[in-house]
């Protein structure tokens, strides 16, 4: 056997630790034991009926051979004739490129714009493969941290002290995951400003669009006027709005130039994203939506249950999430102290781990989203195993 010597590329970035943290539940579901599962972000919904039809359709019809690399002309369609009929925004085929996935278009982004030499600043708590997906550019994460009691917002002023000459890119995400925050347009602008003056680049990762609650709005970062349009590089995808995570249909729209190197990168990478899911994706964007807004009111329920339980969990602090489907809470009040199981924990990894083994109850650690002493709790799952997990945390916050 040779000596196995990986790249310093490899060696650098982590895995998934919300794909790791699933996997550990699954290990230990497989050894018969019932688990409390609040790992992935990923809605519990099957993808609604009419997309799958489409996708059998495509089939049917021999629509299963390579496409162009960014995707089939009909997709950049429907994603331009989406963006326009929600959001009045202008957006040209050329400027449209269709990935495996919404993690495979961050990528593409990084890579086409981003390597050694070049900042890219991620507010957090941040999205767990952000900062290895930089690292995996070349370039270098600049982590920012914001409160809970700012709602995890990052301040024109934070962003302002983060930027150097270096700077290329700010990583947005709003909802964000994990926090559920959502920026106001205000917030939003305030930030558009500072890019603009200070000739950032933005990547505003808008998986969460359709997924707000209560008084929340979603604002896409690219509609605060032609400036700001020009700078900033949307990333979205199927994967929440419509449960289609399995599908890995993901875009960026962007400047044509930047779309074009993107498109380079993907030919030599993966060519194009699958056939069959494009065909779905269409039909997706283009068919009737209220299938969206039924998924969305199911989330907008749970997230009530999970704000009134989270409320009653003993010596826990959060900031209540206005989108998404996590519960993002902080724990720290609790290490050192004896918890269920007898266990005694020193840090959110920890408290994991120990709740998982003594509960049975799967969360992902905050020490993965850049945020020590929170844990994620996804409640994109049925009433029922929310109100059992719930009362297994509360069981095992009080010792
Ligand atoms: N961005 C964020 C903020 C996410 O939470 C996720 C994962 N669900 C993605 C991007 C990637 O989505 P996809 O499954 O389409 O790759
Ligand atoms: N994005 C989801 C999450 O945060 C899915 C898993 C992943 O791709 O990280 O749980």
């Amino acid at each position: 056997m040779p000596q196995i010597v990986l790249s310093q590329t490899v060696q650098k970035i982590k895995p998934s630790a919300t794909i790791a943290a699933a996997a550990k539940a699954k290990e230990l579901k497989n050894t018969g034991v019932k688990v409390y599962e609040f790992t992935l972000g990923e809605p519990d919904f099957a993808t609604p009926a009419h997309i799958c039809e489409a996708a059998k359709k495509a089939m049917d019809a021999g629509q299963t051979h390579y496409t162009p690399v960014g995707g089939i002309p009909e997709l950049k369609k429907a994603i331009c004739d989406a963006y326009a009929r929600d959001y009045g925004l202008k957006y040209q085929p050329a400027q449209v490129m269709a990935s495996n996935g919404a993690k495979h278009s961050i990528h593409n982004v990084l890579t086409a714009l981003c390597g050694p030499g070049d900042e890219v600043i991620i507010p957090a708590p941040y999205w767990v493969s952000y900062s290895d997906l930089v690292e995996l550019a070349g370039a270098t994460p600049v982590i920012v941290s914001t409160t809970e009691e700012s709602g995890f917002v990052l301040s024109p002023e934070q962003l302002k002290a983060a930027i150097t000459p270096r700077t290329k890119l700010l990583m947005l995400n709003s909802p964000s995951n994990p926090t559920g925050g959502v920026y106001t347009p205000a917030q939003l602008e305030a930030l558009a400003q500072v890019a603009v003056e200070k000739d950032i680049w933005v990547l505003s990762d808008e998986i969460y669009e359709k997924l707000i609650y209560g008084d929340a709005t979603f604002r896409s970062f690219a509609s605060f006027g032609q400036e700001v349009y020009d700078r900033t590089i949307i990333v979205s995808g199927v994967s929440k709005a419509y449960a289609m995570t399995g599908w890995r249909i993901g875009w960026t729209l962007a400047p044509v130039e930047i779309t074009k190197a993107m498109d380079k990168l993907q030919s030599q990478e993966t060519s194009n994203p699958s056939s069959i899911s494009q065909h779905a994706a269409i039909a997706a964007l283009l068919g009737p939506q209220d299938c969206v807004e039924e998924m969305r009111l199911k989330f907008a329920e749970r997230r009530e249950y999970v704000l009134k339980r989270m409320q009653g969990l003993p010596d826990v602090t959060f900031a209540p999430p206005a989108g998404a489907f996590y519960g993002f809470f902080n724990v720290s009040r609790h290490f050192g102290k004896t918890l269920g199981g007898g266990r005694i924990v020193k840090d959110a990894t920890e408290f994991c781990t120990a709740i998982l083994e003594t509960a049975h109850v799967a969360l992902v650690t905050g020490d993965a989203f850049g945020a020590p002493g929170y844990v994620r709790l996804s409640f994109a799952t049925d009433l029922e195993t929310l109100k059992n997990g719930f009362d297994r945390i509360e069981g095992f916050l009080k010792g």
